[in-house]
């Protein structure tokens, strides 16, 4: 199972493929994260992403077309795989259309999550994560179940992104109408295209994208 989750920044994909991950097996490839890495790292490709990431813009279709066109071939994606944040542009989208087709895998569903961009800023605005292990939180919508202690891991350390703040997440909210937006009828086209409604509590969105996944999911939990 090959699926797309899509959306605005804040619209739940990160937190959904997490869960998708766990349950079904399928490899999370978030390409906000793997950027956050090379940042982190400080190699040459994280000294290039940082301004721009810093400044809400997208980083160039040829250095993501790189890291993923690796990624897809790893031994973990073939169960399937969950790409979160990427493609972003009709390039890239083309890009990976011919990179499956190469490895002769295909794409099952483009799951859209739809939030207006009111609920997106105030979701972006109180996100934050376990330094350990990245598992995802909110400062309202998903509290750990005890204050300060990670869920997962039991890690008593969280960090914000740094581009979490209001004015960075305008220009990305920006970005993604002009630039990522225009990939939805390109998916239309293609019929694999399904949007659902990302504005409901997050496990009646998981509940919807199980429904979509539904007999293969069940499938690859064996
Ligand atoms: P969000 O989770 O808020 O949607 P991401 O973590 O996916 O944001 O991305 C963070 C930043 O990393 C983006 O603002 C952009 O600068 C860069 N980025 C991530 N994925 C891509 C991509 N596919 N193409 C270009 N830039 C990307
Ligand atoms: P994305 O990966 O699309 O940028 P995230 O999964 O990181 O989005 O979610 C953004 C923030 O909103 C996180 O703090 C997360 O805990 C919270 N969140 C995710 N889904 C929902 C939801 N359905 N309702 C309320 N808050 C949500
Ligand atoms: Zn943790």
């Amino acid at each position: 199972m090959n699926l797309i989750l899509f959306g605005p920044p804040g619209a739940g994909k990160g937190t959904q493929a997490d869960f998708l991950n766990k349950k079904y097996g399928f490899a999370k490839l978030s390409t906000g994260d793997m950027l956050r890495a090379a940042v982190a790292a400080g190699s040459p490709l994280g000294l290039q992403a940082k301004e721009i990431m810093a400044k809400g813009q997208l980083v160039s279709d040829d250095i993501m077309i790189g890291l993923i066109r690796a990624r897809i071939q790893e031994p973990d994606c073939t169960k399937g795989f969950i790409l979160d944040g990427f493609p972003r542009t009709v390039a890239q989208a083309e890009a990976l259309d011919q990179m499956l087709m190469a490895e002769k895998k295909r794409l099952d569903h483009v799951i859209e999550l739809q939030v207006n961009d009111s609920e997106l800023t105030q979701r972006i605005c109180g996100r934050f994560s376990c330094k350990k292990c990245t598992a995802g939180y909110h400062d309202t919508f998903k509290r750990p179940l005890k204050d300060g202690v990670c869920d997962e891991c039991g890690s008593t350390e969280f960090s914000r992104r740094e581009d979490d703040n209001a004015s960075t997440v305008a220009k990305r909210l920006d970005a993604y109408h002009a630039q990522t937006a225009p990939l939805l009828p390109y998916y239309d086209k293609e019929n694999v295209l399904i949007s659902i409604d990302g504005m409901a509590d997050i496990e009646i969105v998981t509940r919807q994208i199980e429904e979509i996944i539904g007999g293969a999911g069940k499938l690859a939990a064996n």
